[in-house]
C-alpha cells in the first residue's frame, strides 16, 4: 500500500476494515469487523425512505513520538446518543462505541497518516434504519457502522481565510433537529452550499431561523469570534450542533491561553466589532474567516484575507499541539490506540 499523504484531499478512501453491528428484536448483536465496504439493505429501508440516520465525525492522529491517539471519542459517543434519542433510534452505548472506534482504528493502523504530514485518519460512525417501512414510522431494525478514511486538510490551500455569506435559507428550525447530527440537516443544506459556491463564497453563515438576526453556525462547523480586547466568544443557541472542537477550543482559550471566554447570543449586526472570526469542527479544526457578506453588507475582519488572526493561530497551534501530543492534554482528552496484534 502506497499512499501519497501530501496529496490527500478531504475524501473517502476505502480502508481494510469497518465495524458493523445490527440491532434487531430490541437489542444489539456482538458487532464485528468486516472487510466488506458495501451495505445491502431492503429497498424500503427506513433510511432510504424517511432519512432515519445520524452520524458522528472524529479523528485519529499520529503523535510526534509515533503513537496513535483519538481525541475525546467519549463526547462523540454521548452526542450520538442524543441524536439517536431525537430520531427514535436505539442508542449505541458509550463503552461499546469507544471499543468499536479503537478496534477499527487499530485494524487500519497503517492508514493513520504519519506525524507532520498534515493528514489525519477521519473516523465516521453512523447508524441507520434498515428494515422496510412504508407508513411514516421509525424502523425497528438498525445498523451501526464505523469506517475510517485518511484525509488531508478540509479546505484546500491550507489555513487561508475564507469568505462566508448569510444565505436566504435556514439550517435549523427553532424546535427542530439543528442540535443533533442528523443526515437530514445536511441533505437540506446541499442546495444552499452549491448556491454559495456558485456565487463565489466558501460557506454559508446561518442565522437563527426564528428572527434571522442572530449568528448560528455554518452547515458543518461552529463559529467563534475574538473581540478587540481578546475575549473569545461563541454564539449561544439551542439550535446549534454542540461542536466538540468548539468546546475544546473554549477550554484551551481559558485554561491554556488565559483568555476570557463567553457563550452568548451574537447579533449578525455586531460582527463588525470583532477582530477575528473562525470556523471550528473536526474536519477543518479551525478555519479563519476573513470576510462575511450579508446581503450586500460586507464585514472584513481586521485579521485580513492572508493569514489567520493572532488568537486564531494560537488556538489552532495549542489544540493541534494537544492532539498531536506536543502539548500536555487535559485529563481524559486523549485515548491511545494500540496497534492490532496478529492473531497466532
Ligand atoms: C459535526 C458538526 C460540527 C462540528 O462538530 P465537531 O464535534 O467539532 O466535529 C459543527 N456543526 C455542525 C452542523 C456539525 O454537523
Amino acid at each position: 500500500m502506497e499512499i501519497d499523504w501530501q496529496s490527500l484531499g478531504f475524501g473517502y478512501m476505502k480502508t481494510d476494515y469497518r465495524y458493523v453491528a445490527n440491532f434487531k428484536d430490541g437489542k444489539w448483536d456482538e458487532g464485528e469487523l468486516s472487510t466488506d465496504s458495501n451495505v445491502v439493505i431492503n429497498e424500503s429501508a427506513g433510511v432510504l425512505q424517511y432519512a432515519q440516520t445520524c452520524f458522528e465525525g472524529m479523528k485519529a492522529y499520529r503523535t510526534e513520538d509515533g503513537r496513535v491517539v483519538c481525541f475525546r471519542p467519549d463526547l462523540n459517543a454521548q452526542r450520538m446518543i442524543e441524536s439517536c434519542k431525537r430520531l427514535e433510534m436505539p442508542i449505541f452505548p458509550e463503552e461499546k462505541f469507544i471499543d468499536a472506534v479503537k478496534q477499527v482504528v487499530s485494524k487500519n493502523i497503517d492508514f493513520v497518516p504519519p506525524y507532520g504530514s498534515g493528514a489525519t485518519l477521519y473516523i465516521r460512525p453512523y447508524m441507520f434504519g434498515t428494515n422496510p417501512v412504508m407508513g411514516v414510522k421509525p424502523a425497528t431494525e438498525f445498523q451501526f457502522r464505523i469506517f475510517v478514511s485518511p484525509v488531508g486538510p478540509y479546505f484546500k490551500g491550507g489555513i487561508k481565510p475564507i469568505t462566508l455569506r448569510v444565505p436566504d435559507f435556514d439550517r435549523a428550525a427553532p424546535l427542530g433537529t439543528g442540535h443533533v447530527k442528523a443526515g437530514l440537516n445536511y441533505a437540506m443544506s446541499l442546495h444552499a452550499i452549491v448556491d454559495a459556491h456558485n456565487q463565489g463564497y466558501n460557506e454559508n453563515l446561518y442565522v437563527d431561523s426564528a428572527t434571522r438576526t442572530k449568528v448560528e453556525e455554518t452547515g458543518g462547523a461552529n463559529i467563534i469570534f475574538v473581540t478587540k480586547d481578546n475575549k473569545v466568544i461563541t454564539p449561544k443557541s439551542n439550535t446549534i450542533l454542540p461542536s466538540i472542537t468548539r468546546r475544546s477550543l473554549m477550554y484551551v482559550a481559558k485554561e491554556y491561553l488565559g483568555l476570557e471566554v463567553e457563550e452568548r447570543e451574537i447579533g449578525i449586526n455586531e460582527i463588525g466589532n470583532f477582530k477575528e472570526c473562525a470556523l471550528c469542527g473536526t474536519a477543518a479544526v479551525l478555519s479563519p474567516v476573513g470576510k462575511v457578506v450579508d446581503h450586500g453588507k460586507v464585514t472584513e475582519f481586521p485579521s485580513g484575507m492572508d493569514k489567520p488572526g493572532e488568537i486564531t493561530q494560537k488556538l489552532y497551534d495549542t489544540l493541534t499541539g494537544i492532539q498531536m501530543g506536543r502539548i500536555q492534554a487535559p485529563k481524559g482528552w486523549i485515548y491511545e490506540i494500540e496497534p492490532a496484534k496478529a492473531i497466532v
